[in-house]
């Protein structure tokens, strides 16, 4: 294996990608191998692609973006046999935005640029969507605003696992920035905890994966800086 994976579920793994901590999350169903969010770089991505024809025994052929950050898209292009599921948002970004963003965070730029020449627009713009596995399906919502203005996350309804994106963060304080909703961001992880419940796992877009009540205490946190 290239990188770590965590097994959360039957079927269901996380990695967490040495540049910035980013999750990957895998969903492993009889008729398909779901990817959510990609990575920053085409090598990351292929170090994943390997590993996934390893794990699931099958290309990746269902990609989720959970949001526009380079960190979560730019590796999606890798994945040559995949469709690819975002908000419209995703589609929207532009090009300059997100390279400047990954060189700000200390991106190497001819990797980004090489990534950023082979980004393709996701096939699916969506804020809903149930995505067929064959002997599972996995929800897709938007919760609400919040980390942006589009975040997506991804339940597994039979593995009681929740992938988060940016609107949960263990390795360090949620970013807020400009495309950020604080205000509704609290409601927003309200809704979060309705889809997966009291039990379930949740898995932030960095860090290590938490419980219900890491997400409540994250929510505590967000309402005191409205
Ligand atoms: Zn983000």
């Amino acid at each position: 294996m290239n990188v770590d994976w965590e097994r959360l579920g039957d079927g269901v793994f996380r990695c967490r990608l040495p540049f910035l901590d980013v999750t990957v999350g895998l969903v492993q169903g009889a008729a398909g191998v779901l990817l959510v969010d990609t990575g920053t770089t085409l090598a990351e991505a292929r170090a994943i692609d390997r590993d996934v024809g390893e794990l699931a025994g099958h290309a990746v052929s269902h990609i989720v973006l959970t949001h526009n950050h380079f960190d979560h898209i730019l590796g999606s292009s890798a994945f040559d046999e995949a469709v690819v599921y975002g908000a419209p948002e995703v589609a929207a970004t532009k090009k300059e935005h997100l390279r400047a963003d990954a060189i700000r965070h200390g991106a190497d730029a001819a990797e980004i640029d090489r990534a950023i020449a082979a980004l393709r627009t996701p096939e699916h713009l969506i804020r809903h969507a149930v995505i067929d596995l064959g002997d599972r399906s996995v929800n897709v919502v938007h919760p609400g605003r919040g980390h942006t203005n589009h975040d997506l996350i991804v339940v597994v309804p039979d593995a009681r696992v929740v992938l988060c994106g940016d609107l949960v963060e263990e390795s360090g304080d949620p970013v807020i920035d400009d495309d950020s909703d604080v205000a509704a961001w609290p409601a927003t992880l309200d809704a979060v905890l309705e889809f997966g419940g009291a039990d379930a796992v949740y898995v932030p877009g960095h860090g290590a994966v938490v419980d219900a009540g890491f997400v409540r205490r994250q929510q505590q946190w967000l309402a005191g800086r409205m």
